[in-house]
């Protein structure tokens, strides 16, 4: 009997139960202790950026970034329409609009060439969201950021340890923002990091963590007791949850070398069908360096629905998304139309994306990719 094939298993494979032992010993469980401070330092290390904070999503992380920027009713903040939800809703929260650019064809990353014409003087920042862990093209998007003084930020959710140009991403923005979500590469359940490259911005990012608190400051006895000094919230990662990642982390590496081997499998066998103009696989730009988050393909013809529900009566799950921002039932309540994405509108409809986890087998590989075959014939 065949197997089912899901569409992902969370790694469970690093050793995390003595780090959960340590737990006890430490006698702390809320957020900011020892493997909090672990974590931070092993995503300083490998990512290169000036502060990282552990937070309890990549959501948590992106709503401190608007909190961070000082968002105000009206302040427009430019991104793809062809992302997750909290991309967009974290500046909604405070008033802010999302003006969506369209995504490339090759990346599924905003294109940085229709940017500059979303520019107003309502615009506060430029969101990079790195798609499937492979880089936006950043030095135009810098170089745009720098002339009309915008702040950028990362949404690096998907791509912990992947690099543009050498530079790991979330260490190029003002802000980067990573998912520890179980769905992610590395995962502890939920968690994520706001990574911070932009000196001024590290003590408050601390305060608004600490629910608006000098809480940091106290610990470190720069003050006799702590107290309420700015808006803020509750955005720290209990411990028990910094001692399942840490074990992750130490293992990151391995986790996704694993991944590029199943992604590789997979561009090897599809390269075929691309070549016949069935579909098109994945593009890496020569600037960047992929994690391995998400392997998927493009459909030639509006056919990806049947193809998702012929691989579930073979028991293979595969997924696509998303339901592009501005055609979204909130967007178009609330915000007047949004510019035309017609890169967006058609890779949205025909997009599929693959099972991919460490432990999937090269014969299931094979196999996905045959009955992939056998369908477009
Ligand atoms: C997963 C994801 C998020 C949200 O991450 P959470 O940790 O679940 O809050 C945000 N942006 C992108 C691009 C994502 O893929």
């Amino acid at each position: 009997m065949v197997k089912n094939i899901p569409f992902n298993v969370a790694t469970t494979s690093a050793n995390y139960n003595n780090n959960l032992l340590r737990l006890k010993k430490n006698n702390h469980f809320s957020s900011n202790g020892q493997f909090t401070k672990k974590c931070e330092q092993w995503l300083k290390n490998n990512i290169k950026c000036k502060e990282a904070l552990l937070v309890h999503s990549c959501t948590a992380a992106l709503e401190m970034c608007a909190l961070l920027l000082n968002i105000k009713a009206g302040d427009e903040i430019i991104m793809p329409s062809y992302t997750f939800v909290s991309t967009a809703n974290a500046f909604v929260l405070r008033g802010g609009v999302p003006i969506f650019v369209d995504i490339e064809t090759e990346t599924l990353n905003i294109d940085p060439n229709k940017i500059e014409k979303a520019i107003t003087k309502k615009t506060k920042a430029i969101i990079a969201v790195h798609y499937a862990g492979v880089s936006c093209d950043m030095d135009p998007i810098l170089k745009i950021a720098k002339r009309y003084k915008l702040y950028v930020i990362e949404d690096a959710a998907q791509a912990i340890l992947s690099s543009y140009k050498g530079r790991p991403l979330g260490s190029i923005g003002d802000l980067g923002t990573l998912s520890f979500h179980e769905s992610k590469n590395i995962h502890c359940g939920e968690g994520g990091a706001l990574l911070i490259n932009n000196n001024k911005l590290i003590k408050k990012a601390k305060i608004i963590r600490d629910k608006g608190t000098n809480r940091e400051a106290f610990n470190n006895n720069f003050v006799k007791k702590y107290t309420w000094v700015s808006i803020g919230s509750s955005y720290g990662l209990s411990e028990i949850n910094a001692a399942f990642l840490y074990a992750q982390l130490s293992k990151a590496k391995s986790i996704i070398e694993k991944r590029i081997e199943i992604w590789n499998n997979y561009h090897l066998l599809f390269y075929e069908l691309e070549n016949e103009k069935k579909l098109a696989r994945p593009n890496i730009p020569i600037y960047a360096k992929n994690n391995a988050h998400i392997y998927y393909l493009v459909l030639r013809k509006n056919i990806r629905d049947k193809l998702i529900k012929y691989l579930k009566s073979k028991k293979i799950i595969t997924l696509f998304h998303y339901i592009p921002l501005h055609t979204s039932p909130f967007f178009k309540k609330h915000y007047k139309k949004n510019n035309i994405l017609n890169n967006t509108d058609g890779i949205s409809k025909k997009i599929i994306r693959l099972p991919i986890y460490p432990g999937l087998s090269k014969k299931k590989i094979l196999r996905i990719r045959n009955l992939i075959l056998n369908f477009l014939k």
